[in-house]
């Protein structure tokens, strides 16, 4: 296999496991059982239905899900659930949805959302540059909201909510784009999860939604088919033509979190270990790799920080890439350095980054 894919620390499209890709190599020629190639296979087989299937049941037994949801592959991106959500649940509403504004991709969400109806934003880490996750200290909600919205893990700064806020009586919709099925959830406490897969779960091109049965019952009847939930509950996700293989590569990624991480309290300790060794090393640092994310908020899948000067960050990037790491550019809106420890970076990849980074300081402090 190419050694480079193990070093990939890239925000996204992200870094898939690499017993993922050996398969996925394979089906493109042959689907094992089949003898086509994944590229070529109708969606309407039965062979299909069986994937779709299989994947909607690994999510619920990773997640613990009960009947009460219904889980959906659906394409967009998580951008589309930015609009998706509001057209059903506040279109025509007049009490706000409430909405945190916690970093970049919540930024994102707002617009779409005051297009169908009235937004309240909670509270706005905007002033502070999103360096902090508000406390709970800081949060009113609202009990007539129709929704809350929140983003768990802000990607671009680095910022994770390691606690469920809001309130239990309103339906949290939550994007969990960047930390799905990296860590156990508690997904019944949710109403709509929506993440799409290049960052943690398989290949852009679809977006796994998780969602209430009862949230959905009060929609609006005059929905554009593709926008409306319950047509794809009704059609099992093959509405349209879905995306065979982006869907194929989802299974495949749920097959490894079972067989051979053990579920996701397991993939919880992996992560856990390889965020500790990366933030000890930036806290031990003396200064050098500054940490762009507060402590207690600090993300187990991406860690964002910069170094003394911005000539020195290029400097880091570039010697890192000649040394085999690649991904490791802040998101262009932020700039600085993030590495983008989901799932499939292993801790061996991490551990070699970690020595990369010590060795870099050591001659350049
Ligand atoms: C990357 C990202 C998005 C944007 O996703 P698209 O699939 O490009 O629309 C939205 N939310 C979060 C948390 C992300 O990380």
């Amino acid at each position: 296999m190419n050694p480079l894919n193990s070093l990939n620390f890239s925000g996204g499209p992200g870094a898939l496991p690499e017993s993922v890709l050996l398969q996925v190599r394979e089906s493109v020629i042959s689907v094992p059982g089949v003898g086509l190639s994944i590229l070529g296979i109708s969606h309407r087989s039965d062979w299909f239905a069986a994937a779709v299937g299989e994947c909607e049941a690994n999510i619920r037994r990773l997640l613990g899900l009960s009947e009460a949801y219904h889980v959906l592959f659906l394409q967009g991106g998580a951008t589309q659930q930015f609009s998706m959500v509001p057209a059903s649940l506040l279109r025509g509403k007049s009490s706000p949805a409430d909405y945190l504004h916690t970093g970049y991709w919540s930024g994102k969400s707002l617009p779409d959302a005051r297009r169908e109806g009235p937004v309240r934003v909670v509270w706005s880490g905007e002033a502070e540059g999103f360096r902090r996750l508000p406390g709970d200290d800081e949060l009113s909600f609202s009990p007539d909201a129709p929704y809350l919205h929140y983003i768990s893990n802000e990607t671009v700064e680095g910022l994770q909510f390691h606690r469920v806020p809001g309130l239990d009586g309103v339906p949290r919709v939550c994007d969990m784009s960047s930390d799905f099925l990296s860590a156990p959830c508690e997904a019944e406490r949710f109403s709509l999860i929506y993440a799409h897969a290049q960052k943690n779960l398989g290949p852009a091109g679809v977006t796994v939604v998780i969602v209430r049965d009862e949230l959905l019952s009060g929609a609006p009847g005059d929905l554009p088919g593709f926008l409306d939930y319950r047509n794809h509950v009704e059609a099992h996700s093959v509405f349209n033509t879905p995306p065979v293989f982006a869907i194929y590569v989802v299974l495949l990624v749920t097959r490894w979190l079972i067989d051979e991480i053990g579920g996701v309290a397991n993939m919880a300790r992996i992560n856990r270990s390889k965020a500790d060794l990366m933030y000890g090393l930036l806290d031990g640092s003396d200064g050098f790799y500054r940490g762009k994310a507060a402590a207690g908020d600090r993300s187990t899948m991406n860690v964002s920080f910069n170094l003394p000067r911005a000539e020195l960050e290029g400097r880091f990037l570039a010697q890192a890439l000649a040394a085999g790491f690649s991904g490791l550019a802040g998101h262009r809106s932020a700039g600085g350095v993030r590495a983008s420890i989901y799932n499939a970076a292993t801790l061996a990849a991490v551990e070699k980054l970690a020595d990369f980074m010590e060795h870099f300081r050591l001659r350049h402090a």
